[in-house]
């Protein structure tokens, strides 16, 4: 089975793309942030958004102390 390779929003816009790039969506709060590289088969991007939580998990508990 092939991985295709692809490049995800991490957003709220779902933006998917086959190569790398920025978000392209004015509305989504990463536009103009660099999409995730990702190579899911099943188009869930579970590892993109899991580190993306974990990083946003990160980032706010630096900020609470
Ligand atoms: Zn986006
Ligand atoms: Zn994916």
């Amino acid at each position: 089975m092939f991985i295709i390779m692809h490049y995800v929003c991490i957003g709220t816009c779902g933006g998917v793309s086959e190569k790398a790039g920025d978000c392209r969506a004015a509305s989504c709060p990463m536009h103009d942030k660099p999409l995730v590289e990702c190579g899911c088969e099943d188009g869930r991007h579970e590892e993109v958004f899991d580190e993306a939580a974990l990083e946003a998990e990160l980032e706010a508990g630096e900020d609470e102390e």
